[in-house]
């Protein structure tokens, strides 16, 4: 493992809260430094997630200090360890999933070892950076709020993305009968592709329809909630749960549509899971092992186009998978 050379570092420094133009590259910045307990990853790839953008927009609960450097997600070699540090030594192949300060669009981070992961031979760097939010989204969602049980059906209205995908990756392992939707056909193919037993565009005007002409769900995982919960309270089976993953908005619904049924509406957090849920974690890692995590990363990013990566997230259509940025060679 290389040494570092110097004290500086090159990292995304977002120094006022607002748009993308506020995320620029700066070559020194301090390389954090490691607390007893932590591991400092040497970055190779960061992965952005959606709330990576509500945070530098400033549209947040909890906001961090300024300046700071964006990312949760990332892929790389575990660098130093701290003294009280014992899964892991220099050189290991690791994913992370940060709930700290420190971001990992930056050549080092510091993460708490419970929040650090090994990353099998089998999985690139890219893929590696695309588990973290993503599939402990998809295993609180289905498993600790919506308590899934075999064979139940379940619809991710949603599944073209980096959640959705994972999820049916999961239900579809746990035994699960999935129906998914995606915006396009190449999304609608991707869906299927790892393993949706049924595909429905969420932009065909017919879909509704043709999805309240079949059974209906046990379980429903929504990614865009302020467009489809009214929708999801009329799909809902007796004593149905829908777990709210993503809204960008409010919504008016039919309260009468849930009385009948009995059915739960609930919400899901994953960053207040802290520390970050060794369940879902060892699911996960089990799931690496087994082969059915198969990350789908859709877009690699430079590091002075993580600006872009932030607003393609948000405002592009047609998903297929996940937007990651690469930062250095190993
Ligand atoms: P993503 O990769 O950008 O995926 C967005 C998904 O939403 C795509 O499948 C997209 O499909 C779909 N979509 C677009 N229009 C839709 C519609 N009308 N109906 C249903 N789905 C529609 O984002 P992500 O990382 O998967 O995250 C998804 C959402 O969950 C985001 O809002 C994010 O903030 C939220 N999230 C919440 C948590 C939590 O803890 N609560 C954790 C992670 C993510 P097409 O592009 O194919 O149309």
């Amino acid at each position: 493992m290389a040494t570092i050379r110097g004290t500086m570092m090159r990292a995304v420094l977002v120094r006022q809260f607002g748009g993308i133009e506020n995320m620029k590259v700066e070559n020194n910045v301090p390389i954090p430094t490691i607390g007893n307990k932590q591991i400092m990853v040497k970055v190779l790839v960061s992965g952005v997630n959606p709330v990576d953008t509500y945070i530098r927009s400033g549209f947040y609960g909890k906001l961090p200090d300024l300046p700071y450097i964006p990312g949760r997600d990332a892929a790389g070699l575990v660098q130093r360890i701290g003294s009280e540090v014992t899964k892991f030594k220099p050189g290991d192949r690791v994913f992370t999933c940060q709930s700290g300060q420190m971001g990992t669009l930056a050549e080092y981070t510091c993460v708490d070892e419970s929040n650090v992961h090994p990353l099998d031979e089998k999985l690139s760097y890219s893929q590696g950076a695309s588990i973290g939010i993503p599939y402990f989204t998809a295993y609180r969602a289905l498993f600790t709020k919506a308590q899934a049980k075999k064979n139940e059906r379940v619809l991710i209205h949603g599944a073209s993305g980096s959640v959705g995908l994972a999820a049916v990756q999961m239900g579809k392992a746990y035994g699960l009968h999935i129906v998914g939707t995606a915006g396009t056909k190449e999304g609608m193919d991707l869906v299927s592709g790892v393993g949706a037993d049924e595909v429905f565009n969420h932009h065909d005007p017919k879909y509704f329809d043709k999805l309240q002409k079949g059974e209906k769900f046990d379980v429903i995982l929504e990614m865009l909630a302020n467009v489809n919960l009214g929708k999801d309270l009329i799909l809902m089976k007796p004593r149905g749960r829908t777990v709210v993953i993503g809204s960008r908005g409010s919504v008016t619904i039919d309260p009468r549509d849930f009385i009948s049924t009995e059915a739960v509406v609930m919400g899901v957090a994953v960053l207040s899971a802290s520390p970050m849920e060794s369940e879902s974690a060892e699911y996960v890692l089990d799931g690496i092992n087994a082969g059915w995590v198969k990350p789908v990363v859709n877009r690699v990013y430079q590091l002075e186009e993580a600006g872009q990566a932030h607003h393609d997230i948000i405002h592009g259509t047609g998903t297929k998978g996940k937007l990651v940025v690469k930062v250095q060679e190993p």
